[in-house]
């Protein structure tokens, strides 16, 4: 596809009306009203603009747009994420043919190491998701076909069953690998988190040492930052306006002919859903953080601090969860690819209660205090939730993207995304 923007690496610099967020030149009247600029805001803004020419402006409290997708360029050169890493994956092929659209993909199989001690104590570096090299590693096997594989999964799960991940790997995997690490992102146990969190990573009988199983894997020739300069940057439907808190412009009424929306326009909400209903006084929910330690390491040996992009530390004994060493991945800029740039970034992620919300935390206790809120959102009727953090759901970013998708198409035919004006 054509790039705009092509021959400059993302983010663009944006107008001055953009970046300061001055709502006096935004419209005063827009058809639909978008709290967030990450994937689920700008998939509803595109759409609505390219399939039905609605009007859009959106609001980010943020001074960027992309949320958590959010890369750049830091000043040695290297595609940083501001948010972590991101790697795309899909099975859905709508997905797949939508973000086409956006950018063009580097096929990328993303692979993780884990620093793991083995059955005498010693730290080793294997795959994670296990493979046979990871059991045979850690504990002296010679497993080497995938029978030889299943039967040892057999064996090691003899004595259990009764939760996710020890019911899949076994005990001495699930201790090494699966138990600290949950504990460290999510201050739970397995046992107090839905199945459903550490059923995202598969577990292997082959020798296959990729991340993720699904069918395309690539990441964004430009970074992340340009698909949504793509999506919001073009389009004289979509207004975008940065470091724009929705909660008080809304209490200032400064937010374009709000008071009406009922008949002009709808309001899609994407940030988190116990914000929007703060005044309800109900509990708040659970959301994690994460904070990044980035470090700059000048003079790697071999050009790199780590053998793979991500490097996980299963370990309790270590505070942090994986190191995540951006020099890896394929799309970065030409003077990485081509050797240029010597040093490296690497950044340490530490989980925390604190900070920006990135992740829901799913169990029985959260989606009942989630489904209160369900119901408050349910009857505001001019407003569409839609997103991780409006949803409370564990989304990857397929996920998000399809939701969102479904969501226009929804609401779209059910006649609520339409010009009124
Ligand atoms: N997990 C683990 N050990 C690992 C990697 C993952 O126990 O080495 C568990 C952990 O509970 C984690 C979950 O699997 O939160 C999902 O991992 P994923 O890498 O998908 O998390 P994300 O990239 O979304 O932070």
């Amino acid at each position: 596809i054509e790039e705009k923007g092509e021959k400059s690496e993302a983010p663009l610099d944006l107008p001055t009306d953009v970046k300061s967020g001055n709502l006096e030149t935004a419209p005063k009247k827009v058809d639909l009203l978008i709290v967030g600029a990450g994937l689920s805001g700008a998939v509803i803004a595109e759409r609505a603009s390219k399939e039905q020419g609605l009007t859009s402006l959106v609001i980010d409290v943020r001074d960027h747009i992309g949320g958590n997708c959010y890369d750049y360029v830091d000043e040695h050169g290297i595609r940083t994420s501001k948010y972590g890493a991101h790697l795309f994956h899909t099975k859905f092929e709508r997905v797949w043919e939508y973000v086409q659209q956006f950018s063009r993909w580097i096929p990328f199989d993303h692979r993780v190491k884990g620093q793991v001690p083995d059955k005498d104590g010693v730290k080793r570096l294997v795959p994670i998701p296990p493979t046979q090299e990871t059991v045979n590693t850690l504990f002296g096997e010679t497993v080497a076909s995938e029978e030889e594989m299943q039967a040892w999964y057999d064996a090691e799960r003899a004595a259990n069953g009764e939760e996710a991940a020890l019911s899949r790997v076994g005990p001495r995997l699930y201790e090494r690998i699966f138990k600290h690490y949950t504990k460290k992102q999510w201050d739970k146990y397995p046992a107090e988190l839905d199945a459903s969190v550490l059923m995202r990573l598969p577990c292997r009988t082959t020798t296959d040492d990729r991340y993720f199983g699904d069918q395309w894997q690539a990441l964004p020739l430009h970074g992340y930052t340009r698909i949504f300069e793509n999506m919001l940057l073009h389009d004289p439907n979509i207004t975008l306006r940065l470091g724009v808190d929705y909660f008080k412009e809304r209490a200032a009424g400064t937010l374009p002919d709000y008071g009406m929306l009922v008949d002009t326009g709808m309001l899609v909400y994407t940030g988190p859903i116990d914000a929007y209903f703060a005044q309800q006084g109900m509990p708040k929910l659970e959301y994690r953080s994460i904070r990044f330690e980035e470090v700059w390491v000048p003079e790697p040996e071999e050009g790199y601090f780590q053998e793979a992009m991500v490097v996980n530390y299963p370990s309790a004994d270590v505070p942090y969860t994986r190191i995540v060493e951006y020099k890896h991945v394929p799309n970065q800029p030409e003077a990485v690819k081509n050797g240029e740039v010597k040093g490296t970034l690497i950044a340490r992620e530490y989980s925390s209660a604190e900070g920006d919300p990135y992740y829901p935390v799913p169990n029985p206790e959260n989606r009942a205090l989630y489904e209160r809120y369900r119901a408050l959102a349910e009857a505001e009727d001019h407003v569409c939730f839609v997103g991780r953090l409006a949803s409370y759901k564990y989304f990857n970013m397929d996920q998000a993207i399809l939701n969102a998708l479904e969501i226009y198409d929804n609401y779209k035919e059910q006649g609520k995304f339409a010009p009124k004006r």
